[in-house]
C-alpha cells in the first residue's frame, strides 16, 4: 500500500487551505487590560475541552466583557460568576473550578509570571500542566505550543479521525503513539528553527480537514483533495 508522509500531508493541505494562523487572540483586549495574551490561549485550552471552538468563542467574548480575562480576574471572581459567564462552553460547573484553581497556581507558583512558568524545559513543564486537575494531554500540548511556543505535536479527535483514514505508517491509535509518529518524521525534515510554526499551523490545517471533509461518519471525500491519497479508496 502507498503511504503518504506527515510533510507532503501538510504541503497538500497548506496548499489547499492557506495558513490557518491558529491560536486566535485578541491583541487588543490585552492591550487594553495589560494582561498577557498567552492566558487567553491557557484559558481557552481549558474550555475548548469537550466541545465546538464556537462555543469557546461565545464563553471568551463573556469574560472579555467582564474584564475578566486575567489571571487575577479569574481568581477573585465569584465561582457562580463565573460559571455563568462560561456557560457556553459547556461542562461549566467543572471548567469554573479547574480554571479558577489553574489560575490559583500560576499566581502561587510563578507570581502571574508566564514568561517564567515557560521558560523551562518542555518535559518538565509538560509533566506540570499534567498534575493538575482537568489538565490532560491535548491541553497541555495545545498550551505547550501555542502559548508557549514549545515544539510539542498536539494530537486530538480530529487528528486521530484522519490517522484512521489516510496511509500513514502509524498503527496505533493512541495519543502518545500518534504524537511521537508525527514528532519523530517532522524533526527529521523540518529545519529547528521552523518546527514550532509547523507544529502549531499542522494542527489547525488538520482540524479545518476534519471539519470540512472527513470528520463524519460519512466523509465528503468527492470533495476533499486527498481522494488519491487516501486509504479509503485505495
Ligand atoms: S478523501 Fe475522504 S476519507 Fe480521505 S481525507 Fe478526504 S474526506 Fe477524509
Amino acid at each position: 500500500m502507498t503511504t503518504i508522509s506527515p510533510k507532503h500531508l501538510y504541503d497538500i493541505l497548506l496548499d489547499d487551505f492557506g495558513p490557518q494562523h491558529w491560536w486566535p487572540i485578541d491583541k487588543q483586549y490585552h492591550q487594553d487590560q495589560k494582561s498577557d495574551p498567552r492566558f487567553e490561549i491557557m484559558i481557552g485550552a481549558i474550555l475548548t475541552q469537550n466541545t465546538a471552538w464556537t462555543n469557546v468563542e461565545k464563553a471568551l467574548h463573556n469574560l472579555k466583557k467582564q474584564k475578566a480575562l486575567t489571571i487575577h480576574a479569574i481568581m477573585h471572581t465569584e465561582e457562580e460568576s463565573l460559571k455563568i459567564m462560561i456557560q457556553p462552553s459547556g461542562f461549566f460547573n467543572q471548567k469554573a473550578g479547574r480554571l479558577k484553581l489553574f489560575s490559583a497556581y500560576i499566581h502561587k507558583e510563578y507570581q502571574d509570571d508566564l514568561q517564567k512558568f515557560f521558560s523551562r524545559n518542555t518535559a518538565e513543564i509538560r509533566t506540570e500542566l499534567r498534575s493538575l486537575k482537568g489538565i490532560g494531554p491535548e491541553t497541555a500540548d495545545s498550551i505547550l505550543l501555542y502559548a508557549g511556543n514549545h515544539p510539542v505535536f498536539v494530537v486530538d479527535s480530529y487528528t486521530k479521525r484522519i490517522c484512521q483514514r489516510l496511509p500513514f505508517e502509524v498503527i496505533n491509535d493512541s495519543y502518545d503513539d500518534i504524537q511521537h509518529f508525527f514528532d519523530h518524521e517532522l524533526q527529521c525534515i523540518v529545519p529547528k528553527k521552523e518546527l514550532v510554526s509547523t507544529y502549531q499551523e499542522f494542527h489547525a490545517l488538520l482540524v479545518e480537514l476534519a471539519k470540512r471533509y472527513c470528520w463524519k461518519k460519512n466523509p465528503s471525500c468527492n470533495r476533499c483533495g486527498l481522494t488519491n491519497l487516501c486509504e479509503k479508496l485505495l
